[in-house]
């Protein structure tokens, strides 16, 4: 539930309502607004009663939350959720977020010659694997710390900040050390010991959708790293299994509207993993960016016959520049007409 403090609410009151909900073995999360001063009550779904709270000293109302997931919905923070990387970049104020790079990180001529391309395509950061979770253990697993240092030798060089995937609880500070962005994949959406370990940190968190997982269940794993401390969270369309065996996964467009209308945590689209299919990269993150996507994250490899992962839906450096291109105007063409791709408007 929500409970709304007058805005003559003294700081003694609010600190009074902050310890009645500890009292109740809830958790109190604070968001003082320019004009609102909220306070969020979570707990272990056990029934509350509005009336615990109503008649504290200070209180205007107190507004129960229909949705399962508290922190993440609409409901409990109507604004967008506005996430900075780096230190020249906000995720989610309505220019389209360009994250480019390698599936994985291969060797430091690769990463270097694709972090200085995607830079001069405009990207505002670069992605790359260094700890890779296969299908196969047979695969290329990744260069791990290695590959870590690699990035932060591209970041050094190109200034863009660096997301990439964490794997496992106890890799979260070592990745947290050189990343700007922990990416948790699709694979892992569901290891809850890892989304808490993410949520323990103030590192950006790119959550990415599970492969068979419902939009709820994404909000639900997005709430499970809110609810541990992080607000920095953004999550990620990457596609999804339907019966369809044409593209590597389908595209759930659908998915960026109504998540734009349930949370108001960014949502990027990730055109590569969505098809698996160079081909037709470019043309979902065009629809994606025209559905409302804050962004997209998109693979992109100087020779991606020879790329370690991916190869087959990776873009080489010229047709990204001219998607940031293409992504780009089609966001300046909405903005242009007044068209807004908010699904509540
Ligand atoms: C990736 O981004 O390279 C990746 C493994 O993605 P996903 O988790 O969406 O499959
Ligand atoms: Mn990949």
């Amino acid at each position: 539930m929500m409970i709304i403090m007058k805005t003559t609410a003294t700081k003694e009151e609010v600190e009074n309502v902050h310890q009645r909900v500890k009292a109740l073995d809830l958790h109190p999360h604070q968001i003082s607004g320019a004009e609102r001063n909220v306070i969020g009550v979570v707990g272990d779904g056990r029934p509350v009663e509005v009336t615990a709270f109503i008649r504290l000293p200070g209180v205007a109302s107190v507004i129960p939350i229909s949705k399962p997931y508290k922190l993440a919905s609409r409901e409990f923070f109507p604004e967008n959720t506005l996430i900075p990387i780096g230190n020249n970049h906000v995720v989610g104020n309505g220019t389209p977020t360009i994250i480019g790079g390698p599936c994985a990180v291969e060797s430091r001529e690769q990463i270097l010659e694709v972090a200085k391309s995607v830079k001069e395509a405009g990207a505002h950061a670069l992605r790359g694997g260094a700890f890779k979770p296969r299908t196969s253990p047979y695969s290329f697993q990744g260069m791990g710390e290695e590959g870590l240092k690699l990035l932060a030798e591209a970041r050094d060089l190109t200034g863009l900040p660096i997301v990439t995937e964490v794997t496992a609880p106890e890799l979260v500070p070592l990745v947290a050390d050189y990343a700007e962005v922990l990416q948790i994949g699709a694979r892992n959406m569901q290891n809850y010991a890892l989304l808490k370990a993410v949520g323990q940190t103030q590192r950006t968190v790119l959550l990415k959708r599970g492969m068979s997982a419902t939009i709820n269940d994404l909000l639900m794993a997005a709430e499970y790293i809110l609810a541990k401390g992080n607000q920095n969270v953004i999550l990620c369309e990457r596609g999804i299994r339907t019966f369809e065996t044409a593209t590597r996964n389908t595209t759930d467009i659908n998915a960026i509207p109504v998540l734009q209308a349930l949370t108001h945590l960014p949502v990027v689209l990730d055109p590569s993993h969505s098809t698996g299919h160079w081909e037709y990269v470019s043309a979902l993150a065009r629809s994606g960016i025209a559905a409302g996507a804050d962004g997209i994250i998109v693979e992109v490899h100087p020779h991606p016959s020879q790329a370690f992962s991916d190869g087959a839906q990776s873009l080489k450096p010229k047709r990204f520049m001219r998607l940031v291109k293409q992504v780009n105007a089609i966001s300046n063409a909405l903005k242009a007409e007044d068209i807004s791709t908010n699904p509540l408007q």
